[in-house]
């Protein structure tokens, strides 16, 4: 992932040709962590030929974000941090 200042508007893009995702690096970092998820998943859809529309990647977005938030065991035991049952 890249910051970039150059982008003024939108928050983030993902450029598949490239494969690489660039943010708004004069935005608030909560706001940076929430469209970097966002624009991974376009990639992903991208990657995918999924054809995920912008509602589909926002619903998802939000969601991951608040699983991946309130689940520091669980995000820790999904990247290979911990065991399963411990923190
Ligand atoms: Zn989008």
């Amino acid at each position: 992932m890249f910051t970039k200042s150059a982008l003024k508007d939108p928050a983030g893009t993902a450029t598949l040709a490239e494969d690489k995702v660039y943010i708004r690096e004069d935005l608030p970092e909560d706001l940076q962590r929430t469209t970097a998820l966002h624009e991974v998943l376009h990639l992903t859809s991208d990657h995918l030929h999924l054809d995920l529309s912008e509602a589909q990647i926002s619903g998802l977005a939000c969601g991951l974000k608040g699983v991946l938030s309130e689940n520091k065991p669980f995000c820790d035991w999904l990247v290979g941090k911990s065991k399963r049952g411990k923190t």
